[in-house]
């Protein structure tokens, strides 16, 4: 017997047939911005679409891997791209942090962190069994970290590990990395950067920062399919995170032996060139974004964040379509619908208040089309 889906798309009497109608909109949505694939990497990912095709070559590691080049990704582009030592490829920025958790610590102890991280970063300390020290943020509406208030933390709580988010996925604020990289070497702990809405976007370099690791995500920002993830780290901690079995010599513990082995890397490596290059263009994406924050505030939306916003996600308070949506048969879910309606893909279904965008994929003239869109909503329900 058949069995067809009920899933986005079409499923008829000869199975399920996968169709993303958003595809082709303008997208504002945060998570999928940096993660557009083009026609090479589309290209690359049918080639390798067969589970375990990426293995053809492999002689047990995959990071060294000869065809398709994985070895000259993992061992000479990745680590020259990050600024670091050596490069491992995980499944995604949140198995990047648990493995270092996991080599760093031993459960008990206790990690500082800052109070912007993402939910994953706590998590994946759970499942180590650490405490998570938070260093607060400014609040409402900046919500800044300044990152000399983990000096007392350090001093009170003699933690195992710092982790910084650069950026959070919240508000988009870029603290202070290299002056905590300062600070970490200062009390000699070690510095990790999530680097999951940085590294792709704009340019990051571990070494510049003076941390211990760095994590990435690939499917966020490096225009790749996933689920893959970077971890980069100084030298000083090969021995420890990249830890041989005793058993099976080539395996390395913390990535049971082999980690994201699937046609994300091959979408990686083609992205490779289109990635060094959109770094450089930081400067645009940042003109852009904060041209797009001052056309939203004329329509009466606030931007949440450091004031001179840096990147490219943005929140924004609109309290003017929030009091629309409690005249709307439907509540928050209008915006979402009016969106749709304009091919515009990003906000989430119900939320009109306070909602997070990211202008990163979207050009300038589309960009205009999503402000002439917030007017014309506001001007016909208000
Ligand atoms: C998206 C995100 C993650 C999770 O990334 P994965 O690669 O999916 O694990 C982690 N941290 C931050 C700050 C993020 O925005």
């Amino acid at each position: 017997m058949l069995l067809t889906m009920p899933m986005q798309g079409r499923s008829g009497k000869n199975g399920y047939r996968a169709i993303r109608k958003t595809r082709d909109w303008i997208n504002i949505q945060p998570l999928q911005t940096g993660g557009v694939l083009d026609e090479a990497a589309m290209t690359a990912l049918m080639e390798y679409a067969d589970g375990y095709a990426i293995c053809d070559y492999c002689n047990g590691c995959l990071d060294t891997i000869p065809n398709p080049p994985v070895a000259d990704l993992t061992r000479e582009i990745l680590p020259a791209f990050l600024g670091c030592h050596s490069v491992r490829l995980t499944t995604g920025a949140r198995e990047g942090k648990f493995a270092v958790f996991h080599a760093m610590t031993r459960p008990g102890d206790t990690i500082v962190v800052d109070a912007n991280r993402h939910y994953s970063t706590y998590v994946a300390a759970e499942r180590n069994g650490l405490k998570v020290v938070e260093v607060p943020n400014s609040g409402y509406p900046e919500y800044r970290i300044d990152v000399r208030d983990y000096i007392p933390l350090i001093e009170r709580h003699r933690p195992a590990l710092l982790l910084l988010t650069y950026p959070d996925g919240n508000y988009g604020n870029l603290p202070d990395a290299r002056l905590l990289g300062t600070i970490a070497r200062k009390y000699d702990v070690p510095l990790l950067i999530n680097g999951a809405y940085a590294v792709g976007r704009l340019p990051v370099s571990l070494a510049e920062i003076g941390a211990d690791f760095i994590v990435a995500s690939a499917h966020k920002s490096m225009a790749a399919s996933g689920p893959l993830g970077l971890l980069g780290m100084h030298r000083k901690w090969e021995e420890r995170l990249l830890r041989k079995s005793e058993r099976y010599g080539g395996k390395e513990i913390e990535f049971l032996g082999c980690t994201a082995r699937g046609a994300g890397v091959v979408t990686l490596m083609a992205s490779m060139t289109r990635l060094q290059e959109r770094v450089q263009a930081w400067d645009r994406q940042v003109a852009k974004v904060q041209w797009f924050c001052g056309e939203m505030q004329t329509l009466g939306f606030t931007a949440l964040g450091e004031s001179a916003h840096r990147h490219d996600l943005v929140a924004f308070e609109s309290p003017r379509l929030y009091e629309i949506s409690q005249t709307r048969r439907e509540k928050g879910y209008f915006l979402y619908k009016e969106l749709k309606k304009r091919h515009i893909w990003g906000i989430r279904p119900g939320q009109t208040r306070r909602f997070k965008v990211s202008t990163f994929a979207a050009g300038q003239e589309e960009l205009q089309v999503v402000v002439d869109a917030f007017r014309d909503i506001i001007d016909r329900f208000a």
